[in-house]
């Protein structure tokens, strides 16, 4: 029994489950969507509230100018570039047999400066919250320094007295860890077993403790959690359910608006914006997505994808289970080669908070991972993670739909002027022979499409 329900039952009220439990890859589009402005307060959150992670982060900015090499050609704003993906575009629409309409891009969190990840943006968010708040607190600095300050031995010494910890398959604790460390920080981070042997190298090399677990991503999480609630000096960065995290993400909106005006691309109702976010437990994604439905309203159109060994957020919304329910429940083995994604249970708040702004869910097989790796290095030159890719399919899976197309009033012009952006959520850290290992993969599967 499953909530109350046999595996049979389930099969009967939701049919698409049967595919996900067979590993196929599926594509769902939210028969729920509504209009941005009826559906941005289900959030919780607001634009004022997006808008003070902004002005925290360039508050910070002259510290992690001062502190971390590769921001400083930014001023020590974190952000990333985006690039146009011809090569890959024309590839993968002929090889669907659709037309070659609209324009794909990529947005290039994999090159995000400190951890190569998109983690570099809520986790780091929230370390500098925590930060901000208890230097504040102890008159350390005020709102108005400059706060390169944070730099000092007295400050390092001050904040070395305080811990944080956090659970992670790897690139949540890569940035949580670096970031907490470079203040002073004691910082742990608990790690899943999925979790790359170079990430925690790297994150030890910076004097983080790692500790490991033999189970999954939940389970890292859950340890973590209680062994931080013992210890009054632990701040505890919980994936599952941070709005710092989230509105860290968020931020990426507004920066990206201004990349699209510098490259003269126009997101309105005429020339709408297909998103392709890969999606672990929710909070990337979902910061991003609600940032961008805060900047282009309802011209964005946000979906979510994840490996078919991990579908947990399409499970959660489709069943309205959410976190109630694991893929695990269904006998979903949550084994999959997509570094950030292999998550079972999806977070308690994004898909419910969230399930009335985006559009659309599938899944991607590891196989295809690897092949779009390849394809993406070979056409495009780019540096991207295997599970950087599950965006890339997003095109095609969109361009396939007659039916929501129909339903969200996308006719054959407007996809003329569309433009499809894969969030590339990682991979300019991954070591070369890992890398050369992942594209080996790749190639002995380009000339198979799934
Ligand atoms: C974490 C991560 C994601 C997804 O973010 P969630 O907040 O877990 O949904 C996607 N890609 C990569 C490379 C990641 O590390």
């Amino acid at each position: 029994m499953i909530q109350g329900k046999t595996l049979e039952a389930w099969y009967q009220s939701h049919p698409l489950i049967e595919q996900l439990v067979s590993l196929q890859e599926v594509s769902w589009f939210n028969p729920g969507i509504a209009p941005a402005a009826n559906a941005l307060g289900d959030v919780g959150l607001t634009q004022e509230d997006v808008r003070q992670a902004s002005e925290r982060l360039q508050r910070f900015a002259p510290y992690l100018a001062k502190v971390f090499a590769d921001t400083a050609a930014t001023g020590g704003i974190i952000e990333s570039g985006i690039q146009p993906l011809p090569a890959l575009q024309h590839r993968l629409l002929s090889e669907a047999g659709l037309p070659q309409v609209g324009a794909l891009w990529l947005k290039k969190d994999s090159e995000l400066p400190i951890s190569g990840s998109i983690k570099a943006r809520g986790g780091i968010h929230e370390v500098l919250k925590h930060a901000e708040d208890l230097a504040l607190q102890a008159g350390l600095i005020t709102l108005d320094d400059d706060y390169a300050l944070l730099a000092s031995d007295t400050a390092q010494a001050f904040f070395g007295r305080h811990k944080i910890a956090v659970g992670s398959t790897g690139n949540l604790g890569l940035s949580i860890g670096i970031m907490s460390a470079k203040l002073g920080f004691q910082a742990t981070v608990h790690m899943s077993s999925d979790a790359r042997q170079w990430k925690k190298d790297k994150l030890r090399a910076n004097g983080v403790t790692v500790v490991e677990y033999a189970s999954d991503y939940s389970v890292a999480v859950e340890q973590g959690r209680r062994q931080a609630e013992d210890d009054p000096a632990c701040y505890f960065i919980d994936d599952e359910n941070s709005p710092h995290l989230f509105l860290g993400y968020a931020v990426a909106a507004e920066r990206l608006a201004r990349q699209f005006e510098t490259a003269g691309i126009s997101v309105d109702a005429g020339h709408p914006l297909f998103v392709y976010l890969p999606c672990g437990v929710g909070g990337g994604p979902g910061g991003v997505a609600f940032g961008l439905k805060l900047v282009f309203g309802d011209a964005v159109h946000c979906v979510f994808a994840e490996p078919t060994h991990s579908p947990c957020m399409l499970l959660g919304v489709h069943t309205g289970l959410h976190d109630q329910v694991s893929v695990q429940d269904f006998g979903i083995d949550n084994v999959t080669a997509a570094d950030g994604l292999a998550v079972g249970r999806p977070s308690g708040f994004v898909g419910k908070a969230m399930q009335r702004l985006i559009d659309g869910y599938y899944t991607v097989t590891d196989e295809a991972l690897y092949r779009l790796m390849f394809l993406a290095h070979e056409l495009e030159g780019v540096k991207l993670e295997p599970s950087a890719l599950a965006g890339a399919p997003g095109i095609v899976r969109v361009l396939n739909d007659a039916a929501y197309l129909a339903r969200m009033d996308i006719d054959a012009t407007r996809l003329a002027n569309a433009t499809h952006l894969i969030w590339g959520t990682g991979g300019s850290m991954v070591p070369a022979t890992e890398f050369a290992a992942y594209l080996q993969r790749g190639r002995a599967l380009q000339h198979s499409p799934v």
